[in-house]
């Protein structure tokens, strides 16, 4: 990628963020210079994306792009941080203009919504991989950390998790396309929404937040655990979407929800003593969040159904293999 690459990073990367001012140097130098806010702390997270591994191959490029940065954007969600800056490390197995225009298209739109400057990346040739390096700000001492939950706080949850992996079901032909006849269901893993305002508002009512990436159980399990807690959840409590009920019914759809993947929802604990302030000043009806267990004291997680206990296995298998 020669010649080709100084014309291919001119016509996709150059322009493919937000124009912002703290940016000094851009693409196009041999680093980018980046000025901080005063007083804030920077907050930095890498995701890498492998085809066939984290995405479908053929997956449409635009979702390619835009789930890259998502899924770097949701962690600093889940910091409480603000995103300012993405470096883009590209490998490709060829250069395909229409798919690269696509692929720039997803990612851009993404990054201006939120306000997010390309600075900088590396593109180079091999099996298709897309990283994405993300920086942002949050003020100093007021991250949202995994460890800072107590037992008896309160665990919520946003938007409506299990979405995402029948989506990707769909997307892997291992449930039939008419189950979602609105592509509701596809849409959930293909563009996943970023809860980068809930998270900015959380850091002044939540003592403990993580970004549901693995699924809900595992994810607040590990919450959990670097609060040095234990993790009790309602399983009638757990939210779900009408379209997940609808494609494979309540209990399943429940089952996916604390199981599946993919979310990219947050999942956090507020103090008792804070829950009516957080209900009043974020609406949950609004905010789109809701409780669904607390912290205990003793360790491990226990999922209970109408006063009795339910086993789950946190390990990652594959809920669509018959
Ligand atoms: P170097 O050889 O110094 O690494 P490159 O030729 O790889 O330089 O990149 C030239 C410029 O283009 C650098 O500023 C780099 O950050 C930027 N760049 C390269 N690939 C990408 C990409 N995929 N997205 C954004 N910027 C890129
Ligand atoms: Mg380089």
């Amino acid at each position: 990628m020669s010649l080709s690459e100084f014309a291919l990073i001119e016509r996709y990367f150059r322009k493919a963020g937000a124009m912002r001012s703290d940016v000094q140097l851009g693409v196009g130098d041999d680093a980018a210079l980046l000025q901080s806010p005063p007083g804030a702390q920077l907050v930095a997270a890498v995701d890498t994306l492998v085809a066939g591994v984290h995405f479908p191959h053929g997956s449409p490029p635009a979702s390619i792009g835009h789930r890259a940065l998502a899924v770097n954007l949701s962690d600093l969600a889940a910091m409480g941080a603000r995103p300012a800056w993405a470096l883009l490390a590209l490998t490709l197995p060829e250069i395909v203009e229409p798919w690269l225009e696509e692929f720039t298209a997803g990612f851009a739109a993404l990054a201006r919504a939120h306000d997010v400057a390309l600075v900088g990346g590396d593109t180079t040739s091999g099996p298709l991989t897309v990283t994405i390096q993300i920086l942002g700000h949050v003020a100093k001492s007021t991250a949202l950390v995994r460890s800072r939950g107590r037992p008896g706080d309160l665990l919520f949850v946003s938007g409506t998790p299990g979405d995402a992996a029948a989506g990707l079901a769909i997307e892997q032909s291992k449930m039939p396309a008419s189950s979602d006849p609105d592509g509701y269901l596809r849409k959930r893993f293909l563009y996943p929404s970023p809860r980068l305002a809930l998270g900015d508002c959380l850091r002044s009512y939540a003592t403990a937040c993580i970004d549901v990436s693995d699924g809900l159980l595992g994810d607040a399990g590990k919450l959990a655990h670097a609060s040095g807690c234990g993790l009790e959840i309602a399983f009638a409590d757990v939210p779900v979407s009408e379209e997940l009920v609808s494609a494979v019914g309540e209990q399943r759809a429940r089952e996916l929800a604390l199981t599946g993947g993919d979310d990219y929802e947050l999942c956090f604990t507020v103090p008792p003593s804070e829950v009516a302030r957080l209900r009043h000043n974020l609406p949950p009806e609004r905010w789109g969040y809701c409780c669904i267990g607390s912290l205990s004291e003793t360790s491990g997680t226990v999922v209970t159904n109408k006063g009795s206990v339910i086993e789950f296995s946190h390990s990652g298998y594959d809920h669509f293999s018959s």
